[in-house]
Protein backbone atom coordinates (compact mmCIF):
# COMPACT_ATOMS: atom_id res chain seq x y z
CA UNK A 1 0.00 0.00 0.00
CA UNK A 2 1.42 3.24 -1.12
CA UNK A 3 1.96 5.86 1.71
CA UNK A 4 -0.95 8.68 1.89
CA UNK A 5 -0.58 11.84 -0.36
CA UNK A 6 -0.47 13.93 2.93
CA UNK A 7 0.49 17.60 1.94
CA UNK A 8 -0.60 20.20 0.95
CA UNK A 9 -3.82 20.98 1.38
CA UNK A 10 -5.21 18.13 1.85
CA UNK A 11 -7.84 18.39 4.88
CA UNK A 12 -8.57 21.67 3.03
CA UNK A 13 -9.40 19.54 0.04
CA UNK A 14 -11.81 17.70 2.21
CA UNK A 15 -13.18 20.10 4.36
CA UNK A 16 -14.03 21.52 0.66
CA UNK A 17 -15.45 18.58 -0.92
CA UNK A 18 -17.89 18.46 2.79
CA UNK A 19 -18.81 21.85 1.68
CA UNK A 20 -20.02 20.90 -1.88
CA UNK A 21 -22.10 17.35 -0.81
CA UNK A 22 -23.80 19.86 2.01
CA UNK A 23 -24.51 22.49 -0.76
CA UNK A 24 -25.90 19.70 -3.07
CA UNK A 25 -28.09 18.33 -0.45
CA UNK A 26 -26.56 15.88 1.80
CA UNK A 27 -27.27 16.62 5.08
CA UNK A 28 -26.58 13.56 7.45
CA UNK A 29 -24.13 14.25 9.50
CA UNK A 30 -22.93 10.96 10.13
CA UNK A 31 -22.47 10.63 5.91
CA UNK A 32 -20.43 13.48 5.81
CA UNK A 33 -18.52 12.63 8.65
CA UNK A 34 -17.90 9.25 7.12
CA UNK A 35 -16.99 10.74 3.41
CA UNK A 36 -14.38 13.23 6.11
CA UNK A 37 -12.90 9.56 7.51
CA UNK A 38 -12.10 7.34 4.54
CA UNK A 39 -9.34 8.64 2.21
CA UNK A 40 -10.46 8.50 -1.11
CA UNK A 41 -6.53 9.33 -2.34
CA UNK A 42 -5.76 5.92 -1.17
CA UNK A 43 -8.97 4.34 -3.18
CA UNK A 44 -7.47 5.28 -6.81
CA UNK A 45 -4.46 5.17 -8.58
CA UNK A 46 -1.07 7.72 -7.89
CA UNK A 47 -1.73 9.14 -11.19
CA UNK A 48 -5.16 10.49 -10.13
CA UNK A 49 -4.71 11.39 -6.37
CA UNK A 50 -4.58 14.77 -6.99
CA UNK A 51 -8.01 14.80 -8.24
CA UNK A 52 -9.46 12.19 -5.63
CA UNK A 53 -11.37 15.09 -3.49
CA UNK A 54 -12.94 16.49 -6.45
CA UNK A 55 -17.02 15.87 -6.91
CA UNK A 56 -15.90 13.53 -10.09
CA UNK A 57 -16.07 9.84 -10.50
CA UNK A 58 -12.73 8.82 -11.59
CA UNK A 59 -11.43 5.35 -13.53
CA UNK A 60 -10.14 2.39 -11.98
CA UNK A 61 -8.94 -0.16 -12.98
CA UNK A 62 -10.19 -2.93 -15.54
CA UNK A 63 -12.33 -0.97 -16.96
CA UNK A 64 -14.33 0.36 -13.73
CA UNK A 65 -14.85 3.34 -12.20
CA UNK A 66 -15.19 4.68 -8.63
CA UNK A 67 -18.16 6.98 -8.12
CA UNK A 68 -18.50 10.49 -7.99
CA UNK A 69 -18.38 11.53 -4.20
CA UNK A 70 -22.25 13.11 -4.51
CA UNK A 71 -23.45 9.94 -5.40
CA UNK A 72 -22.00 7.61 -2.80
CA UNK A 73 -22.80 10.41 -0.52
CA UNK A 74 -26.40 9.80 -1.42
CA UNK A 75 -26.71 6.27 -1.88
CA UNK A 76 -25.50 6.36 1.75
CA UNK A 77 -27.77 8.35 2.29
CA UNK A 78 -30.64 7.12 0.96
CA UNK A 79 -29.59 3.57 2.77
CA UNK A 80 -30.61 4.67 6.12
CA UNK A 81 -27.88 2.82 7.86
CA UNK A 82 -27.21 2.18 11.86
CA UNK A 83 -25.13 0.37 13.67
CA UNK A 84 -27.46 -2.55 13.90
CA UNK A 85 -27.35 -3.04 10.09
CA UNK A 86 -25.65 -6.25 8.45
CA UNK A 87 -25.25 -4.57 4.55
CA UNK A 88 -24.71 -6.09 1.33
CA UNK A 89 -22.35 -4.15 -1.30
CA UNK A 90 -22.90 -5.51 -5.06
CA UNK A 91 -19.94 -4.35 -6.82
CA UNK A 92 -16.74 -3.88 -4.39
CA UNK A 93 -14.81 -1.92 -7.10
CA UNK A 94 -12.12 0.07 -5.61
CA UNK A 95 -13.66 -0.70 -2.20
CA UNK A 96 -14.32 3.07 -1.45
CA UNK A 97 -18.16 3.27 -1.27
CA UNK A 98 -17.81 0.04 1.11
CA UNK A 99 -15.46 1.55 3.18
CA UNK A 100 -17.72 4.53 3.44
CA UNK A 101 -20.82 2.57 4.88
CA UNK A 102 -18.84 0.35 7.20
CA UNK A 103 -18.28 3.44 9.47
CA UNK A 104 -22.26 3.44 9.68
CA UNK A 105 -22.96 -0.18 9.61
CA UNK A 106 -22.26 -3.25 11.96
CA UNK A 107 -20.90 -5.52 9.14
CA UNK A 108 -20.79 -5.12 5.31
CA UNK A 109 -20.43 -8.27 2.91
CA UNK A 110 -19.07 -6.89 -0.45
CA UNK A 111 -18.61 -8.77 -3.73
CA UNK A 112 -16.90 -8.04 -6.91
CA UNK A 113 -16.25 -10.02 -10.09
CA UNK A 114 -12.66 -9.02 -10.67
CA UNK A 115 -10.32 -10.84 -8.57
CA UNK A 116 -7.69 -8.00 -8.96
CA UNK A 117 -9.98 -5.35 -7.63
CA UNK A 118 -11.07 -7.07 -5.17
CA UNK A 119 -7.38 -8.11 -4.25
CA UNK A 120 -6.93 -4.57 -4.17
CA UNK A 121 -9.76 -3.36 -2.51
CA UNK A 122 -9.20 -5.90 0.68
CA UNK A 123 -5.34 -4.35 0.87
CA UNK A 124 -7.16 -0.99 1.33
CA UNK A 125 -9.42 -2.40 3.84
CA UNK A 126 -6.54 -4.01 6.15
CA UNK A 127 -4.26 -0.77 5.72
CA UNK A 128 -7.38 1.18 7.12
CA UNK A 129 -8.18 -1.75 9.71
CA UNK A 130 -11.81 -1.78 8.18
CA UNK A 131 -12.08 -5.33 10.18
CA UNK A 132 -16.01 -5.61 9.73
CA UNK A 133 -15.75 -5.97 5.80
CA UNK A 134 -15.93 -9.01 4.41
CA UNK A 135 -14.77 -8.96 0.72
CA UNK A 136 -15.25 -11.71 -1.76
CA UNK A 137 -14.83 -12.34 -5.31
CA UNK A 138 -17.74 -13.65 -7.19
CA UNK A 139 -21.23 -13.02 -8.91
CA UNK A 140 -23.31 -10.32 -7.02
CA UNK A 141 -26.34 -10.70 -9.40
CA UNK A 142 -27.22 -13.62 -7.38
CA UNK A 143 -26.61 -11.51 -3.94
CA UNK A 144 -24.85 -13.28 -0.97
CA UNK A 145 -27.47 -16.22 -0.31
CA UNK A 146 -25.30 -17.66 2.89
CA UNK A 147 -25.22 -14.36 4.33
CA UNK A 148 -28.58 -13.44 4.07
CA UNK A 149 -31.20 -11.94 5.07
CA UNK A 150 -29.69 -8.45 4.51
CA UNK A 151 -30.86 -5.29 6.68
CA UNK A 152 -29.70 -3.32 3.79
CA UNK A 153 -28.44 -4.28 0.05
CA UNK A 154 -26.44 -1.67 -2.06
CA UNK A 155 -25.78 -2.32 -5.47
CA UNK A 156 -23.30 -0.07 -7.23
CA UNK A 157 -23.75 -1.09 -10.75
CA UNK A 158 -26.83 -0.74 -13.22
CA UNK A 159 -29.63 -3.59 -13.32
CA UNK A 160 -31.79 -3.94 -16.05
CA UNK A 161 -34.53 -4.33 -13.31
CA UNK A 162 -34.54 -4.73 -9.57
CA UNK A 163 -33.62 -8.19 -8.97
CA UNK A 164 -35.72 -10.32 -7.39
CA UNK A 165 -33.66 -12.46 -5.49
CA UNK A 166 -31.94 -9.55 -3.98
CA UNK A 167 -35.14 -8.50 -3.12
CA UNK A 168 -35.76 -11.41 -1.31
CA UNK A 169 -32.29 -11.46 0.68
CA UNK A 170 -33.83 -8.29 2.01
CA UNK A 171 -35.32 -8.54 5.39
CA UNK A 172 -39.00 -7.37 6.32
CA UNK A 173 -38.20 -3.53 6.62
CA UNK A 174 -35.36 -3.79 4.80
CA UNK A 175 -33.76 -1.68 1.76
CA UNK A 176 -32.12 -1.74 -0.88
CA UNK A 177 -30.36 1.02 -3.14
CA UNK A 178 -29.84 0.38 -6.68
CA UNK A 179 -29.53 1.81 -9.94
CA UNK A 180 -31.93 0.35 -13.35
CA UNK A 181 -31.63 1.80 -16.38
CA UNK A 182 -34.67 2.99 -18.01
CA UNK A 183 -33.34 2.84 -21.42
CA UNK A 184 -30.48 3.31 -23.43
CA UNK A 185 -27.54 4.67 -20.71
CA UNK A 186 -30.59 6.36 -18.97
CA UNK A 187 -30.27 4.93 -15.42
CA UNK A 188 -32.09 6.54 -12.24
CA UNK A 189 -31.62 5.12 -8.89
CA UNK A 190 -33.86 3.40 -7.61
CA UNK A 191 -34.87 2.71 -3.39
CA UNK A 192 -36.72 -0.32 -2.57
CA UNK A 193 -37.99 -1.27 0.73
CA UNK A 194 -39.46 -4.45 1.32
CA UNK A 195 -42.57 -4.85 3.53
CA UNK A 196 -44.39 -7.98 5.08
CA UNK A 197 -46.95 -7.88 1.93
CA UNK A 198 -45.51 -5.34 0.00
CA UNK A 199 -42.52 -4.02 -2.12
CA UNK A 200 -42.36 -0.14 -2.25
CA UNK A 201 -40.38 1.21 -5.06
CA UNK A 202 -39.65 4.95 -5.03
CA UNK A 203 -37.22 6.53 -8.07
CA UNK A 204 -34.51 9.23 -6.89
CA UNK A 205 -32.20 10.30 -9.21
CA UNK A 206 -30.87 10.28 -12.36
CA UNK A 207 -27.41 7.96 -12.34
CA UNK A 208 -24.89 6.68 -14.57
CA UNK A 209 -23.13 3.25 -13.35
CA UNK A 210 -21.27 0.68 -15.25
CA UNK A 211 -23.73 -2.28 -15.78
CA UNK A 212 -24.29 -5.06 -13.64
CA UNK A 213 -22.87 -8.30 -15.63
CA UNK A 214 -23.12 -11.86 -14.78
CA UNK A 215 -20.80 -14.22 -13.46
CA UNK A 216 -17.34 -13.94 -12.66
CA UNK A 217 -14.56 -11.79 -14.47
CA UNK A 218 -11.97 -13.76 -16.77
CA UNK A 219 -8.97 -11.86 -16.17
CA UNK A 220 -5.67 -12.98 -18.15
N1 LIG B 1 -18.57 0.65 -5.22
C1 LIG B 1 -17.47 0.86 -6.12
C2 LIG B 1 -17.95 1.23 -7.52
C3 LIG B 1 -17.36 0.32 -8.50
S1 LIG B 1 -18.04 0.34 -10.12
C4 LIG B 1 -16.47 1.87 -5.58
O1 LIG B 1 -16.77 2.51 -4.56
O2 LIG B 1 -15.39 2.01 -6.13
C5 LIG B 1 -19.03 -1.11 -10.10
C6 LIG B 1 -18.34 -2.41 -9.86
O3 LIG B 1 -19.33 -3.42 -9.98
C7 LIG B 1 -17.26 -2.76 -10.87
O4 LIG B 1 -16.05 -2.97 -10.19
C8 LIG B 1 -17.77 -4.06 -11.52
O5 LIG B 1 -16.74 -4.98 -11.81
C9 LIG B 1 -18.70 -4.59 -10.45
N2 LIG B 1 -19.70 -5.55 -10.92
C10 LIG B 1 -20.45 -5.49 -12.06
N3 LIG B 1 -21.25 -6.58 -12.12
C11 LIG B 1 -21.00 -7.32 -11.00
C12 LIG B 1 -21.51 -8.56 -10.50
N4 LIG B 1 -22.43 -9.27 -11.14
N5 LIG B 1 -21.02 -9.01 -9.33
C13 LIG B 1 -20.08 -8.32 -8.64
N6 LIG B 1 -19.55 -7.16 -9.07
C14 LIG B 1 -20.01 -6.66 -10.23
Amino acid sequence: MRPRRTGVGETEQIIKLLMVLRRQGISDNDVLSAIERVPRDLFVAESFASHAYDDKALPIECGQTISQPYVVAYMTQALQTNDRCKVLEIGTGSGYQAAVVSYLSRRVYSIERYRSLLTQAQARFDHLGLTNITAVTGDGSKGWPEQAPFDRIIVTAAAAEVPENLVEQLKIGGIMVIPVTISGNVQTLVRIIRQEDRVVREDLLPVRFVPLVEGVAKEL
